[in-house]
């Protein structure tokens, strides 16, 4: 059986999991391998997410599960979206979703942000939460690499409040090399902004992704949809199997310079 909810399109036979290490096929059926499995939650500024125009000064409830459909090999969550065996607790959506009204009532959160590993591997239980969260008046986030099929993205979006998506480079070898596919990120990172609040999120790796050029190129695109669009420039720092030494914060301040020229809203982050 295959399974269609990203490019990858695994081939599934029995006992098999997909490249994602989330969705498997058992008993007969392609099913969510991590469904409500909770690897980290948290009370989380909405800046962090990072969201810079998106309900400012409040916090959201982060939550997280295991897996991602890209091995990037900088990841900078690698132990819960890359890691084989990883510890979790098990939640159903109607908890989740008690738990943020109560964080609500007691220190004013906003919501629910799907994010740390990517959610929408995770599809079926985001999708429960994210309507049950809605029916209670709660924000729904999303923090995701943007790269599933965009029919699954659009029976979700009647439900996202706001969305960070990672457009991590703009060049087909950078997403090649990561195991992803930046034409259907590009895709759905229209589809979205036409939708919901949308925010986008590049990581600066020196000598990868750093050039005048790509970031013309990338501001240019991103402006031809608007102007308007948040863009943040992130520092990187080694993690997992990258050891190239952190960006130069001037750098960031450079390409933040350029990507002015083409953008209304561009912030840097982890500087
Ligand atoms: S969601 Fe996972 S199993 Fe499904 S196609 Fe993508 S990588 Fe494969």
């Amino acid at each position: 059986m295959k399974c269609d909810l990203c490019f990858h399109q695994c081939e599934l036979t029995e006992g098999k999991t997909g490249f994602c290490k989330a969705r498997g096929m058992r008993d007969g059926k392609i099913v969510s391998l991590n469904y409500g499995c909770m690897t980290s939650l948290a009370l989380d500024p909405i800046e962090k997410k990072p969201l810079a125009q998106f309900h400012s000064g409040s916090s959201i409830l982060s939550i997280g599960s295991f897996g991602c459909n890209f091995h990037c090999d900088f990841c900078q969550n690698a132990i819960i979206s890359q890691e084989n065996h990883v510890e979790y607790e098990k939640l159903t959506p109607e908890e989740v979703v008690n738990l943020a009204l109560r964080l609500a009532d007691e220190q004013g959160n906003i919501g629910i942000a799907y994010t740390y590993n990517e959610p929408l591997i995770g599809y079926e239980f985001i999708y429960d939460c994210a309507k049950l969260a809605h029916a209670h008046g709660l924000k729904n986030v999303l923090v995701t690499n943007g790269a599933i099929t965009s029919k699954y993205l659009m029976d979700l979006l009647p439900y996202i409040d706001a969305m960070n998506i990672d457009l991590k480079a703009f060049t087909s070898g950078f997403y090649e090399k990561i195991g992803g596919n930046l034409e259907l990120v590009k895709e759905n990172i229209i589809l979205c902004s036409a939708y919901t609040h949308v925010e986008l999120t590049t990581l600066i790796i020196p000598g990868r992704n750093d050039g005048e050029e790509e970031m013309q190129q990338m501001t240019k695109w991103i402006a031809s949809i608007s102007k308007d669009i948040p863009l943040h420039i992130s520092r990187y720092f080694p993690r997992y199997h990258c050891h190239i030494p952190p960006t130069d914060v001037d750098q960031i301040e450079h390409l933040c310079h350029i990507a002015r020229m083409n953008l209304n809203y561009v912030y840097k982050g982890n500087c």
